[in-house]
């Protein structure tokens, strides 16, 4: 079965103009309010066919106690918060019925969750994982504390506020003609090739980008970019924007560094990849954009 590109649905109302200071607390609080939990980098799910990321807030008095917490928002106004409890917490699921810790990439890659949760839960992993990594004002190094209901963090010695990240990066399918370029990282799985992709610089256009990371990456020169989708992905806070981009020149030049082939693929090799039917290669994964951007471009 394909799924559907994971992350990129978020039905919850971000209360991002109207974060007071009490409501977390008040969300804590209020039985009704889902919780969503991750151990270190664990979600908690309650297990089912699917199972849920939305706990009920009696789950807090099971888990140690937490780390941080956000108040993420509403979703059908039920207050939604997300809390940080340490790594070991996920032991106490171990051989719980009813409760699994799963990562985030299985999650998303089985369908553990409705599709509708993913995006949240890369907010709520986006998010948590900021604030256990920022502890300290970059400023002076004091320790810094959580404000905003968890969308800042605010150093009480030199006044800095510091604002959870996200991180630009450029995935791109360079197209010339009835061919299109992958590559293959040595970390892949076996036979699988994927989009050239690359952190976006600061000072830089996603189209420069674009063009910068393929002439590095795979020695090919880049004409006109377009913007095709985008999509958050939370290892740990990046989102990847997804573009295509036509090729200027054609033979293909690695350094075996960051990739150990690179190669054009026609369109039918990708109909093939696509389906599973190819001998020799494999397409990237469902979930990730570089399927959609494969996806996309053989049907043009
Ligand atoms: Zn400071």
């Amino acid at each position: 079965m394909t799924r559907p590109i994971a992350y990129i649905t978020n039905p919850l109302v971000r209360h991002s103009a109207e974060r007071d200071p009490e409501a977390i607390a008040n969300a804590v609080a209020n039985p009704w309010t889902a919780m969503v939990v991750l151990a270190g980098d664990l979600p908690i799910l309650q297990t089912g066919e699917p199972g849920t990321s939305l706990l009920p807030a009696a789950i807090l008095r099971r888990l140690p106690a937490h780390q941080e917490q956000v108040f993420l928002g509403t979703l059908n106004d039920r207050p939604v918060v997300a809390t940080l409890a340490a790594p070991e917490a996920a032991e106490l699921f171990q051989d719980d019925p009813v409760f699994a810790a799963v990562d985030l990439r299985s999650i998303a890659m089985r369908g553990l969750v409705p599709a509708e949760e993913l995006g949240m839960l890369a907010m709520a992993k986006s998010l948590l994982d900021w604030h256990r990594r920022h502890r300290f004002c970059a400023n002076c190094g004091a320790p810094t504390q959580a404000a905003q209901a968890g969308f800042r963090r605010d150093c009480a010695a030199c006044g800095a506020q510091h604002f959870p990240r996200t991180d630009p990066v450029v995935i791109m399918l360079v197209t010339s003609g009835e061919k299109c370029l992958m590559g293959r990282q040595p970390r892949f799985p076996e036979k699988m090739y994927s989009c050239l992709a690359g952190f976006l610089e600061p000072g830089e256009t996603i189209e420069d980008a674009v063009r910068r990371e393929t002439f590095e990456e795979a020695g090919i020169r880049v004409g006109a970019v377009r913007y095709l989708a985008s999509q958050p992905w939370p290892f740990p806070s990046n989102v990847m924007i997804g573009c295509i981009g036509e090729a200027l020149t054609d033979d293909i030049a690695f350094d075996g560094e960051e990739l150990e082939d690179a190669r054009w693929f026609t369109k039918d090799d990708i109909r093939r990849m696509l389906e599973g039917t190819h001998e020799e290669f494999l397409a990237p994964a469902p979930i990730a954009i570089a399927n959609h951007l494969i996806r996309e471009w053989v049907k043009e």
